[in-house]
């Protein structure tokens, strides 16, 4: 039986039935809404109303999570990047090492505060920054080590507590894609100085928009606290009804970075289901990866043994192209997510040419010629990102919170685009056309 075309050329998909809705939420969820909504506060700045505020329950209940002492609830990801700097001490024209291949927060929290992002090459083993180029690229201007646990795997991460302690450089661990994930049983976010989490939609943990700092440092927390909420922190009196909570400490310069009590609610309601949908997704993949031992050219990303409990934000997958008829990746990503109905992407576009990272576009104040010129990351070379983004492609989380029926859709889908791979070549001829015509 001849196989049908490619759907992204007419053909039937492999798969029209929808994947799983994200974010999710149940009755319990619309409960500690509704009891927020009825409660009249709202903020962590608003006044005591008889009962601890969601805002303190779920930091208590994160850094419990983490095993460590304190946790900040924040605003993003990029505003606990942002805090956990500040409270570190980096400031204008310090240098912050950032891996080349990430999402474009990283760097912007970094050229945020007045610092220079500086990008490291990353390791193709787990596509996180390389601890070999994260020591040639130090300077006597580096004043943190900003590391990202990306996709679905940790970084080298013991290397990376090591490079910090003989360099004297601060460690942020940004854990935006890895709540929950363990090496050698210890939850990532707890070996550097500050963990760093993004609460945005997308992230398998999250109220919509939302972040949080973790930390064992009472020293930093208490910086991280002031730097969230305007200078302010917990008073240790027993609240009383009616009366604010905080009191006014001015220890640091800070400004509004709360999380609100709604966003709160929703975190504490939703972390109780994280480890339960973590090792859903976790035993997803592992069908997925048996079932494409069988399609040639298609490799998930392996995970080390030290990794004891992986988490999924992104799966990822190496194509060999040659396998897809020479396709770029950008077609290859496209044709599958046709087939699959839903979100199919190759990985980030390196740092030093993100169409996100300007920096040259904000405002200059009176920064010198060169010092300006030292925030423009095009002159660094990346080449095992460059690479990466030219033979990676990654799925989302949800697709794994299916079936495991589901994920032989998955892997259908690749074996049909491998075979007819040769059809995506009037694909490409179509756009120069197109080109042409105009
Ligand atoms: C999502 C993400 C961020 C930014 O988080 P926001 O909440 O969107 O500010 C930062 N770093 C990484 C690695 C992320 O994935």
């Amino acid at each position: 039986m001849p196989q049908d075309r490619l759907a992204i050329l007419g053909g039937t998909p492999v798969r029209t039935r929808p994947w799983p809705k994200w974010p999710r939420a149940d009755q319990e969820t619309e409960r500690v809404l509704l009891q927020v909504l009825h409660s009249g506060r709202w903020a962590l700045s608003g006044a005591y109303a008889g009962e601890t505020c969601f805002e303190r329950r779920f930091a208590a209940a994160f850094a419990e999570y983490h095993g460590v002492p304190y946790c900040t609830p924040t605003t993003s990801g990029s505003a606990s990047l942002t805090l956990a700097m500040l409270a570190l001490n980096v400031g204008p024209g310090d240098e912050v090492l950032v891996p080349a291949l990430t999402w474009v927060a990283c760097a912007s929290s970094v050229l945020a505060i007045g610092a220079v992002p500086v990008p490291v090459d990353i390791d193709e083993e787990n596509l996180a920054m390389s601890p070999a180029a994260a020591k040639a690229a130090i300077t006597d201007r580096t004043r943190a080590i900003m590391l990202v646990h990306p996709f679905c795997t940790v970084a080298a991460i013991e290397s990376f507590v090591e490079l910090s302690r003989t360099a004297k450089i601060p460690l942020i661990e940004d854990c935006s894609q890895a709540h929950g994930a363990a090496w050698k049983q210890q939850r990532v976010g707890t070996f550097g100085d500050v963990g760093c989490f993004s609460m945005q939609q997308s992230k398998v943990l999250t109220s919509g928009e939302g972040g949080a700092c973790i930390t064992r440092s009472r020293e930093l927390s208490e910086r991280i606290e002031q730097l969230r909420s305007d200078g302010r922190l917990f008073s240790t009196a027993t609240p009383r009804t009616g009366r604010l909570e905080l009191s006014e400490v001015g220890a640091v310069q800070g400004r509004n970075l709360c999380l609100s009590e709604f966003q709160a609610a929703l975190l504490l309601d939703r972390l109780q289901h994280l480890d339960s949908e973590n090792e859903y997704r976790a035993a997803r993949a592992l069908t997925l990866g048996r079932l494409l031992q069988d399609v040639r050219g298609v490799t998930p990303l392996s995970a080390p043994a030290d990794l004891t409990s992986r988490t999924y934000y992104n799966i990822v997958f190496r194509i060999d192209r040659d396998q897809f008829a020479g396709h770029t990746i950008d077609t290859i990503a496209r044709a599958l997510a046709d087939e699959l109905n839903t979100n199919v992407n190759p990985v980030y576009r390196p740092m030093n040419r993100h169409p996100l990272y300007q920096p040259l576009k904000a405002p200059r104040g009176d920064l010198s010629e060169p010092e300006w010129q030292r925030r423009d990351i095009s002159r660094f070379a990346t080449p095992v990102a460059e690479k990466v983004r030219a033979n990676y492609l990654t799925l989302t989380h949800p697709v794994l919170l299916e079936d495991d029926a589901s994920m032989e859709d998955i892997s259908r889908a690749f074996a049909k685009v491998r075979t007819l791979a040769p059809e995506l070549r009037e694909l490409v001829v179509d756009a120069a056309a197109a080109r042409q015509a105009f």
